[in-house]
């Protein structure tokens, strides 16, 4: 009898042993079970993801005008800022991963507005904003994609590192406004003059900023205008329009 449990359990060990390789590949319905907050209020797709006519579309364009954006889980706010082609956009780092241990983040561009600043934390349905049409739009439109790369610009996605977002809401009830499609050609890069804007100053603070601008033989400085080939002059420059601006 305790030679039957015994084979009994090895037996149930090996099989349990040999299912653990398959669950390291993702499968499709992996992603509904993440749980996902839906990013607005339609499920209207005015262009899919994929290939479409020679053009690699790197997530959804959902349909939508000033609607709420909502963050699809917990995460960080990876980026809020405003491009010319994202116009105002918002990254959010989650914190769930990929079925192969990939940490998921997520892009929502041509937003009216937002809500959250880079560096905060979110939780799972937080408002992070509202849908809008800013940047290089055709029209009133939510683009969101999803990649397992840790990036934020477009042009570092691609098929491989981007996800079919509506894997992620595998009961959504979708529909098509338009059975032809146009794609949005421009889906927001990072632009270093608006980065140090929007982050570098927003994130140090005002006045630690200026502190740093004004400092003389600051070996931060050096380093930051070393690292981003900038002269003192650029750093000058910078500094009054983001004043003028405030
Ligand atoms: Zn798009």
């Amino acid at each position: 009898m305790k030679m039957m449990k015994k084979i009994f359990s090895l037996t149930v060990l090996t099989f349990v042993l040999a299912m653990i390789p398959l669950t390291a590949f993702a499968k499709d319905s992996d992603y509904g079970d993440l749980g996902w907050y839906y990013v607005t209020t339609s499920y209207k797709i005015t262009s899919p993801y994929g290939d479409r006519g020679g053009v690699f579309h790197k997530g959804i364009d959902i349909g939508v005008d000033k609607e709420p954006a909502y963050s699809i889980s917990k995460g960080k706010v990876k980026y809020a800022g405003y491009s010319e082609t994202a116009g105002n956009w918002v990254v959010i780092e989650s914190e769930d991963k990929d079925p192969n241990g990939k940490k998921l983040t997520a892009r929502y561009l041509h937003l009216n507005s937002y809500s959250v600043s880079t560096g905060d934390t979110v939780k799972r349905g937080d408002k992070i904003g509202v849908t809008g049409n800013t940047g290089n739009s055709t029209g009133p439109h939510l683009h969101f994609d999803v990649n397992n790369a840790n990036k934020m610009n477009g042009s570092d996605l691609n098929k491989n590192n981007t996800i079919n977002p509506v894997l992620f809401w595998p009961n959504a009830k979708w529909s098509s406004v338009s059975s032809h499609f146009e794609i949005d050609h421009h889906e927001g890069d990072l632009i270093l003059e608006e980065a140090i804007f929007d982050f570098l100053i927003e994130y140090v603070g005002i006045d630690a900023f200026e502190e740093w601008k004004n400092a003389t033989d600051n070996p931060v400085q050096s380093e930051f205008l070393n690292h981003f080939d900038l002269s003192e002059n650029d750093m000058h420059h910078i500094y009054n329009e983001f004043i003028s601006e405030k």
